[in-house]
């Protein structure tokens, strides 16, 4: 590459200058260049030889030895031409000589020529390793003789060439010489140490050198056979790996494919069937036959029982009510377990009787184990709902129309019964947007002095407005709120209302009149209810004594302890406490004088048409009644007074005050405000 640039540069210089630049930079030349000697001869063999560490000299390419001077030749003829070694006879060393042509106008007008040690190539051989650094690389001359010897060798003797000594088989020989005569790589094996070797040579095409190289056929195997081993053995890993998850996916997918099995059939408590395969197995029988009937089947309060004695024993009664339906049964009956403790079953009869029976055979079963259940004692009572050639829906219907204990155990469903399930329901989903929306409105009705028919107060009842205008009654829903508590939101906003409602008055200057709210059982037993209720006057700066707070005389069966301290904590408050509808439950004389209330609102049943017979034993009562509740410091108020006659008996029965259609009936807001309150 050097030479070739020089010989370049030398074509860019006028001839003689290019010769003397040459020449006076020889010595440079070769010191940069590591090269034993700079030769230059023109085409007619006049030149230079610069030799390293002396003078140059002008002289002809005859003082040039014969290695040199055929390689200068040959350039001269056009070529680049690398020599082979030749021993130096001015330096104690085996030299290599490279010489390039030099042109000028495209003709050949010299020659340039360096030599240089084997440094290079011997750096070559010891450095670079083929095979991952497993085998090292000789160069050979076209003979087969060693030019260069790497220092790693295979065979550790001294050796000149590849055929010495007795390493190759004579047929090994003989064609590692055929492929050196015509300048072919060759691959050849041979035995050293008593173990197979091989060795591969390739030509330079280069004075017909190759390239050598020789080493254990094992350590090339390992070699390889490692690569095969770690690709063999990442392969098995991700077989294995493979199969595993294949194996491990199957396991899971049995076994999750048998739990769903199950499930879709079976109830994972009882083991009875589940809804879903009750219903397969339903329109399968009703293909065949319309003689059956549904029956749904619960448990009054069984959230009691898990409550009490934790959910394993609650399954357990599951269980057993499992049990009992099961062995009641008939050929061709069946039944299944819906959520919790809601079971459903057909039977074949469709006789009301028939059926009638049959469950309340099945009820009667369970009912007499639950009171040997366990070390508790506790009694399971049960309610159906029928449907006689009905469905799963209509059963429940008819099974949800049943709500209290008390009540009948089994509900045959009809169309009505849809009707009111339907009704309830609708309410009970939009009750809550109801109460945001402020559906509810205040209707007010105005109580009197029976004496001098003089306003003493007002009643606040409730009106669902829907949002078409149309009204709906506190009966249609209050029972339902009171069952769903949601009576506690409903009270505590009619107090607002209330509240806004005399706010208004007093703040237009009118005289506020007191007003009495209806109040449920729930509110009147949670023990915040004194301090909501006074929080709500607060903020709207209502003094308590204006409110009267009615509550049904049959809460008071309760707690009647409690129920004192509530009221007395009320009425320490300020507040006004009331019993409503008294005479209509089952009121008791008891009652009267323990709870310490400051009014008594007798039920309007009181005034109903009787024979003269009952109205004369039933005045008795009521004079004495009022007697005792004037006595024990009540106020005594009449409700329903509907006619001029109902007014004066009450008036001579010495009752205080009254409430009815024949003064006023339930009002709006504003209607009461233009009529009854003024400055
Ligand atoms: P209640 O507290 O005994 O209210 C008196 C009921 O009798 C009212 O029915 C009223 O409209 C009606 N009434 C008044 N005068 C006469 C009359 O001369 N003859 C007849 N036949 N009836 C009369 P309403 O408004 O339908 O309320 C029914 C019940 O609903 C109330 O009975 C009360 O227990 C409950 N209620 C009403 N509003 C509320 C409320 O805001 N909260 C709660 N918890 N219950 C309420
Ligand atoms: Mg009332
Ligand atoms: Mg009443």
């Amino acid at each position: 590459e050097i030479l070739t640039t020089l010989s370049e540069v030398y074509k860019a210089c006028s001839k003689e200058n290019a010769v003397e630049i040459l020449k006076n930079s020889s010595d440079a030349i070769n010191n940069a260049n590591s090269f034993m000697a700079l030769f230059f001869f023109s085409e007619d063999g006049e030149g230079f030889l610069s030799t390293k560490g002396q003078e140059t000299i002008d002289c002809t390419i005859d003082i040039c030895s014969n290695d040199v001077r055929e390689v200068i030749e040959r350039s001269l003829q056009g070529e680049i031409v690398v020599s082979k070694i030749y021993d130096s006879q001015i330096f104690d060393e085996r030299l290599c000589i490279y010489s390039v042509p030099v042109y000028e106008d495209g003709e050949i007008i010299g020659a340039i020529a360096a030599s240089a040690t084997l440094d290079f190539f011997e750096g070559i051989v010891n450095e670079e390793t083929v095979m991952d650094g497993k085998g090292y690389i000789h160069l050979l001359l076209s003979n087969g003789d060693f030019l260069i010897r790497s220092k790693n060798t295979l065979i550790k003797e001294d050796v000149e060439s590849i055929f010495d000594g007795p390493y190759l088989t004579e047929e090994e020989k003989a064609a590692a010489q055929q492929a050196l005569d015509n300048q072919e790589s060759f691959y050849g094996k041979f035995r050293y140490n008593d173990q197979e070797c091989h060795f591969y040579m390739e030509p330079l095409e280069l004075n017909g050198w190759y390239i050598f190289c020789a080493n254990h056929l094992w350590e090339y195997v390992l070699y390889y056979r490692r690569i095969f081993l770690i690709i063999i053995g990442t392969f098995c890993l991700i077989l294995a790996i493979l199969l595993f998850l294949i194996y491990f996916g199957y396991l899971k997918f049995r076994r999750n494919s048998a739990s769903l099995l199950r499930l879709v059939s079976q109830d994972p408590v009882t083991n009875a069937k589940n809804t879903y395969k009750f219903d397969e197995e339903f329109q399968e029988y009703r293909k065949k036959s319309n003689q059956y009937s549904i029956i749904a089947l619960n448990v009054h309060n069984f959230k009691g029982i898990n409550d009490l004695f934790g959910k394993a024993n609650g399954n357990k009664v599951l269980c057993y009510i499992k049990d009992t339906i099961d062995y009641n049964l008939r050929e061709g009956e069946f039944f299944c377990r819906d959520a919790a403790d809601l079971f459903y079953i057909l039977m074949h009869d469709i006789d009301h009787q028939v059926v009638s029976e049959r469950i309340s055979q099945i009820i009667y079963h369970i009912n007499k184990a639950s009171a040997s259940y366990g070390e508790y004692s506790y009694e399971l009572l049960l309610y159906a709902g029928v449907a006689i050639q009905g469905d799963r829906e209509k059963a429940l219907v008819a099974m949800q129309s049943i709500q209290h204990i008390h009540s009948k155990s089994i509900a045959f469903y009809n169309q009505s019964l849809h009707e009111e399930v339907r009704k309830k329901n609708s309410i009970e989903s939009c009750m809550h947007q109801a109460l945001q929306n402020k559906e509810f409105k205040l209707f007010l009705q105005p109580k009197f002095d029976l004496k001098t028919n003089q306003i003493i107060g007002a009643e606040a009842l409730v009106r669902w407005q829907k949002t078409n205008g149309s009204y709906r009654y506190p009966n249609e829903f209050i029972p339902l709120f009171e069952e769903n508590g949601f009576c506690v939101n409903l009270d505590l906003y009619m107090v607002e209302r209330v509240c806004e409602q005399l706010r208004t008055w007093m703040d237009a200057g009118m005289k506020p009149i007191p007003i009495s709210i209806n109040q449920s059982k729930l509110l009147f037993l949670e023990r915040n209810y004194p301090k909501n209720l006074k929080n709500i006057l607060d903020h709207y700066q209502i003094p308590s004594n204006l409110i009267t707070l009615e509550i049904l005389e049959g809460i008071a069966s309760d707690n009647i302890s409690f129920l004192n301290q509530q009221i007395e904590i009320l009425q320490e408050n300020g507040f006004r406490v009331s019993m409503d509808d008294f005479g209509s439950g089952y009121s008791t004389l008891n009652m009267l004088y323990q709870l310490r209330i400051d009014e008594l609102k007798l039920d309007r049943g009181f005034l109903k048409k009787a024979s003269v017979d009952d109205e004369k034993r039933r005045n008795i009562i009521l004079e004495e009644v009022i007697c005792l509740a004037k006595k024990l410091g009540m106020v005594v108020v009449a409700e329903g007074i509907e006619t001029q006659q109902d007014r004066e008996k009450m008036l001579n029965l010495s009752c205080n005050y009254g409430q009815g259609y024949f003064f006023e009936k339930p009002m709006t807001a504003t209607d009461f405000s233009k009529k009854y309150v003024h400055g």
